[in-house]
C-alpha cells in the first residue's frame, strides 16, 4: 500500500444481497495501522445477522456476516458456539475452518495461537520421529519486528478457509503465546532476554494483533498494554468471561517444561492472571445471574499428571495452570465456597482434546473443563497418542482424551450444556470431512460430565 491515508466506506445490510442497507459509514485506513480499520457501528438490532462489506479505491470486498449480541435481559432458549484455535500454517490446511463456516452459530471463540512466530521450516518431525515435508512454509525468519508480524498475519489471512470462517460468524478473540513468542509470561520470554528488550517485541506483536483482529478500540495497545480480558452476555442464558493468561502472569516456575513441581511452584502468591484480572473474574462470577458461566481460558486448568509410562514422580505442564496451583485453588475454592453453579471452562493450547472435572480443595467437582484440540498444529494426529491410557488411569478427573485436529461445538440451553468434539481424519491433505468423535453433556446444577 502507498504510505497515504485512504478512506474506506462500509455498508451494513439486513440481507445477503444488500437490498436493505441499514447503516453506512467511512473509516480512514492509516499507514500507522497497516491500513486496517476498526469500524464500530451502533443502532443495530439485537440477536440477528447482518451483512457487511467495505468499498475502497473502486474495489468492493466480499461480504461478511455477523450476528449481534442478544439484549442482556433476553430469555434465550439456546446459544451455540465454537471454540477453536492453534493454527500453525506449516502443519496443515484449515479445512476445519471451512466446516466451522458451515455451522449454525451465535459466535466463534478463538483461544489463541492465531499465528506462530517460528521461522519457515522445510521439514518437521512426524509422529515416528522421522522428518516429513512441511505442508506449506512460513515466509521468512522468526518474527520480531512490526513488519515481520504484519507479514505473518498477511500470510495466514490469505487462506480462503480462514476467510470463510471470519465471513460467516462473529468472533471473540483472545491471544495465547504464539501471537508473540512461545511460552511468554508478562515481560519474560523463554530465552532470558532483558525485559525492556522483550517488551519492544511485545509492543510490535500487540500492535499487529490489534491491526489484524476483529477487536474494538478498547483493545488499542498502549505500549505493550492491551485490554484482552473482557465479558460478553448472551441474554440470561450465558455469561462469557474471556481471559488473558499471558500478559499478567508470573514467569513459569521450576524452569518451565513438563516436569514434577518444585517448591517455587507451590508458593501461595502464584498468579496466572495478575491481581486485577483475578479480582475481576472472581467478582464477575459471583455477580453473574446468567444460567451458565463460561470461562474462556487459554491453558489447561486441570492438574493433569502427564506421565505416559509407569513409575517416576507426577509431572505437570508448568506453562499451564499447573505451574500456578495457588491461582487454581483460589478460583475453584471461590466457585465452591460461593455456591456458584454451572461454571464451564473452555481451553486451548494443548493440541489435543481433553475433558475433565475441576474440584475445589478436598471437595467435589465445582466446574467442568473442555479442552479443544487445534485447527492444524501438530499435523494429522491419530485417535490416541501412545501413553494416553496411562494418563487416563493416573487422572481420575479426566474423562476424555483424543489427538485429532478439529474444534468443539458447545450447544447450551437452560437444562444442559452439550459439547461435541468435532475431528478431521487428516489436515496434511485438504478436504477431510468432519465427524463428531465424542459428545459430552453437563446437566444444569451438576459439575459432572456424562457421555451422550
Ligand atoms: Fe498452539
Ligand atoms: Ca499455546
Amino acid at each position: 500500500m502507498p504510505m497515504a491515508i485512504f478512506p474506506v466506506d462500509y455498508e451494513i445490510a439486513e440481507d445477503a444481497r444488500f437490498a436493505k442497507i441499514v447503516a453506512k459509514g467511512q473509516e480512514l485506513a492509516r499507514p500507522e495501522l497497516a491500513h486496517s480499520v476498526h469500524a464500530e457501528v451502533g443502532g443495530l438490532n439485537p440477536d440477528r445477522p447482518y451483512w457487511y462489506r467495505f468499498i475502497a479505491g473502486g474495489e468492493r470486498s466480499n461480504p461478511g456476516r455477523a450476528r449481534t449480541l442478544p439484549h442482556p435481559d433476553a430469555m434465550l432458549d439456546q446459544v451455540r458456539f465454537v471454540a477453536c484455535g492453534c493454527q500453525n500454517y506449516e502443519d496443515g490446511y484449515y479445512t476445519a475452518y471451512r466446516h466451522i463456516a458451515a455451522e449454525e452459530l451465535d459466535f466463534v471463540w478463538h483461544y489463541g495461537d492465531y499465528i506462530y512466530e517460528q521461522r519457515g521450516r522445510a521439514t518437521i518431525l512426524g509422529s515416528d520421529g522421522l522428518p516429513i515435508p512441511i505442508v506449506r512454509e512460513h515466509v521468512g525468519d522468526e518474527i520480531y519486528s512490526l513488519d515481520d508480524y504484519r507479514m505473518r498475519y498477511a500470510q495466514y489471512k490469505l487462506d480462503a478457509d480462514l476467510q470463510a470462517a471470519h465471513a460467516a460468524h462473529s468472533w471473540w478473540v483472545t491471544w495465547d503465546d504464539h501471537e508473540t513468542d512461545n511460552n511468554w509470561a508478562a515481560d519474560h520470554d523463554q530465552d532470558g532476554t532483558p525485559p525492556e528488550i522483550f517488551d519492544l517485541r511485545r509492543q510490535a506483536a500487540a500492535q499487529a494483533y490489534y491491526e489484524h483482529m476483529p477487536l474494538r478500540r478498547t483493545a488499542f495497545p498502549r505500549g505493550t498494554a492491551t485490554q484482552i480480558y473482557r465479558r460478553a452476555n448472551y441474554g440470561k442464558l450465558l455469561d462469557v468471561h474471556l481471559l488473558d493468561t499471558r500478559q499478567y502472569r508470573m514467569d513459569q516456575p521450576c524452569g518451565d517444561g513438563f516436569k514434577p513441581l518444585c517448591p517455587e511452584a507451590e508458593t501461595p502468591d502464584r498468579t496466572i492472571m495478575g491481581t486485577a484480572e483475578e479480582k475481576w473474574l472472581l467478582e464477575g462470577l459471583s455477580r453473574s445471574t446468567a444460567q451458565w458461566k463460561l470461562i474462556a481460558n487459554q491453558v489447561m486448568i486441570m492438574p493433569l499428571d502427564r506421565r505416559t509410562s509407569a513409575g517416576g514422580e507426577p509431572a505437570f505442564n508448568l506453562d499451564s495452570w499447573a505451574g500456578y496451583p495457588a491461582a487454581r485453588t483460589r478460583l475453584l475454592n471461590h466457585i465452591g465456597q460461593h455456591g456458584i453453579r454451572n461454571v464451564v471452562v473452555t481451553t486451548g493450547d494443548e493440541h489435543q482434546n481433553y475433558a475433565g472435572e475441576l474440584s475445589a480443595s478436598d471437595g467435589p467437582a465445582v466446574a467442568v473443563e473442555f479442552v479443544s484440540t487445534s485447527i492444524s498444529s501438530g499435523g494429522d494426529g491419530s485417535d490416541r497418542r501412545p501413553g494416553s491410557d496411562v494418563i487416563l488411569a493416573n487422572n481420575p478427573h479426566l474423562k476424555f482424551i483424543n489427538d485429532q485436529r478439529g474444534y468443539v461445538v458447545c450447544d447450551v440451553d437452560q437444562q444442559r450444556w452439550r459439547t461435541d468434539y468435532k475431528v478431521l481424519e487428516h489436515v496434511r491433505r485438504r478436504d477431510a470431512p468432519v465427524t463428531i468423535r465424542q459428545s459430552l453433556t453437563v446437566g444444569a446444577g451438576e459439575a459432572r460430565l456424562s457421555s451422550s
